[in-house]
């Protein structure tokens, strides 16, 4: 249990900084830290929890987690966050109906509007109860000047903040989370989090010597690793830049639709500061022809990925068969919910991205609406629409590029073939086994295949790294020299002939990474990769970038990143002729 913490605690006082608190506790994910707000509070069977129905389920089974009982409470139509004229009732009903004790209150800052936290509080104080903020959607957010995350500092009912560093969210470790409260609940929660030891009896060269500690508690395994701690370090020095974009992104969608009618747009009080995690359009169903379900799989046609946040917990077959509720026992939330649409939003997102989501809601809209009229921007036409046989063109095009791919796939393979058997000679004469090695990839549509790849690492290598340094001992001597020149990879002219590839297209990636960046991805991957790009030209030499130690880290928070970027934008302007470009460019590089 000689774990080195030194990244942890950093991370935990950097966050803490920027957040303007005194101090953190980086966790597993915000799931743990919203359960571990409840253990730490002592709340257990015969209480209750208020929550919103319109959240996350996990942020609901923690309740269930520590046998206390979820009490929901409907939300303002706003900002569909908690609406603290509910709370009353809410807790009047669990004691009269389930003889629940109400103790705390989980206030979820919906798409990263915080909730009405001092009217809330006012409640809180009335009936005693502590607040617990889910603000995993809320990164960086403001409340009436204060920042989410130091709200504990000034209130005056025992305060949590739980944040989520989950893959899709505004910053990422993959998986993460982090808690904020005054010390004192910190430290229980500290405890609560790492198997219920007692950190000052689990110091080294205590009475007992280096293997001395207690537990106190039957704690849970909650702790962050270091390296989500570096990533998160990473992701918090871009956060500032991450959320402006945000913002931006956000405010550019306003303006698009201020002006359709068939629309509500997200609502922002003046006196917050929205993290804009999620940008969650409401539909006024009543003014179109089709459903949301249908709005949702049209945008999905056009490629575009939207989303519903949330179908409310209290639907969901174990609370509903659990507690017996009904659709409309929360009214709003559910009302919201039937009608509620996200669209996509990230930073890497160029307006370019923006306007083309945009074009594809108003022509939906413009398609889908009652009465010619009702709705309303008059969308100029595009150039597609206007210009000859524009629906034909993108077929044509389609067709070409698999033209151009088999064309000189063939090509390739057949002048090559001469290369293929020294390569298979040497692999063979070298350490025999297998010539060929087969890695699964993310293709098309997140669809998974397997890339083709001369093996250039001794048999049954241990494949768990997945990256490469420039000397590793894994690699043959003949893999070595595969992999200089990049020969390692031909045989993926053979992946081109199945049409799982393209030429020229953004490399494929392994899960792991692709479930990191899924939002670019997202986009990438609504085409199948290729074998070279400008990101793969200008990163060819990328194991050399690689020192062993740190290696994974700088893949994920340099490397790929820039690389995406890369190729997200070579993919919005590719042609023909540019493919046909990056190709000889390719060859080039290889030959030279
Ligand atoms: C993502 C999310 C969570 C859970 O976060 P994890 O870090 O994945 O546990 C909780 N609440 C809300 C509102 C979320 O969106």
């Amino acid at each position: 249990m000689d774990h080195d913490w030194g990244k942890v605690k950093r991370f935990e006082q950097e966050f803490a900084l920027f957040v303007g608190a005194e101090d953190a506790l980086a966790v597993s994910s915000c799931t743990a830290a919203l359960h571990l707000s409840l253990l730490a509070l002592g709340i257990g069977p015969g209480d209750g929890v208020i929550t919103s129905p319109l959240t996350f389920c996990s942020g609901v089974h923690v309740i269930e987690h520590v046998g206390a009982r979820p009490v929901f409470a409907d939300v303002e139509p706003g900002t569909l966050g908690l609406d603290p004229a509910g709370l009353e009732p809410a807790i009047r009903r669990a004691k009269r109906e389930f003889g629940a004790r109400v103790k705390a209150i989980i206030a979820v800052h919906l798409y990263g509007h915080p909730c009405d936290l001092d009217a809330l509080q006012q409640v809180a104080v009335d009936h005693n109860l502590a607040i617990i903020e889910d603000a995993a959607h809320c990164l960086p957010g403001k409340y009436k000047g204060r920042m989410i995350g130091s709200m504990y500092r000034s209130a005056i009912v025992p305060w949590f903040t739980c944040f989520s560093f989950y893959a899709t969210k505004n910053l990422t470790t993959a998986e993460g989370g982090m808690l904020i409260a005054n010390e004192e609940w910190l430290e229980m929660a500290r405890r609560w989090a790492l198997h219920g030891l007692d950190r000052d009896a689990w110091k080294r060269y205590g009475p007992e010597g280096a293997w001395g500690y207690e537990v106190l508690c039957p704690g849970f395994k909650y702790n962050l690793t270091d390296i989500q701690a570096a990533l998160g370090m990473h992701q918090l020095r871009k956060l500032p830049d991450f959320h402006a974009r945000r913002r931006q992104i956000a405010h550019r969608y306003n303006t698009a639709f201020a002006r359709c009618r068939a629309l509500e747009l997200p609502v922002e009080h003046e006196d917050i500061e929205h993290a804009w995690h999620i940008y969650a359009l409401r539909l006024k169903t009543d003014q179109l022809t089709i459903s949301r379900n249908q709005f949702i799989d049209q945008l999905g046609s056009r490629n575009i990925g939207a989303s519903v946040h949330f179908i409310p917990a209290h639907l969901h077959a174990f609370y509903r068969k659990k507690y017996g509720n009904r659709p409309d026992d929360f009214p709003i939330a559910y009302g919201a919910y039937q009608r509620l649409v996200s669209l996509p939003l990230f930073p890497g997102m160029q307006d370019q991205d923006v306007d083309d989501v945009v074009e594809s809601v108003t022509k939906l809209l413009n398609a889908g609406t009652c009465a010619p009229g009702l709705h309303t921007p008059d969308p100029v036409p595009s150039q597609a629409e206007i210009g000859p046989n524009a629906s034909t063109a993108p077929a044509i095009a389609k067709v070409l590029r698999r033209g151009f791919d088999v064309t000189c796939a063939m090509l390739l393979l057949f002048l090559l073939a001469p290369l293929f058997a020294v390569i298979a000679l040497l692999i063979k004469l070298n350490n025999g086994g297998p010539v060929f090695y087969l890695q699964p990839r993310v293709g098309k549509n997140f669809k998974i295949f397997s890339v083709l790849k001369f093996r250039t690492m001794v048999r049954g290598a241990d494949q768990k790294g997945l990256l490469t340094p420039g000397h590793d001992s894994r690699v043959t001597r003949v893999g070595r020299f595969l992999r200089k020149f990049r020969f390692d990879e031909l045989p993926q002219l053979i992946n081109v002939l199945k049409g799982e590839m393209h030429l020229v297209g953004a490399r494929p990636e392994v899960e792991r990474y692709v479930s990191l960046f899924r939002e670019q991805y997202a986009l990438l991957l609504r085409d199948a990769p290729g074998m070279t790009d400008p990101a793969t030209l200008a990163f060819r030499h990328e194991a050399d970038l690689f020192k062993a130690e740190t290696l994974e880290e700088q893949y994920v928070s340099e490397i790929l990143p820039r690389k995406l970027e890369l190729s997200l934008d070579y993919s919005r302007k590719r042609c023909f002729a540019s493919d046909a470009l990056v190709l000889f460019r390719t060859i080039l590089a290889l030959v030279n």
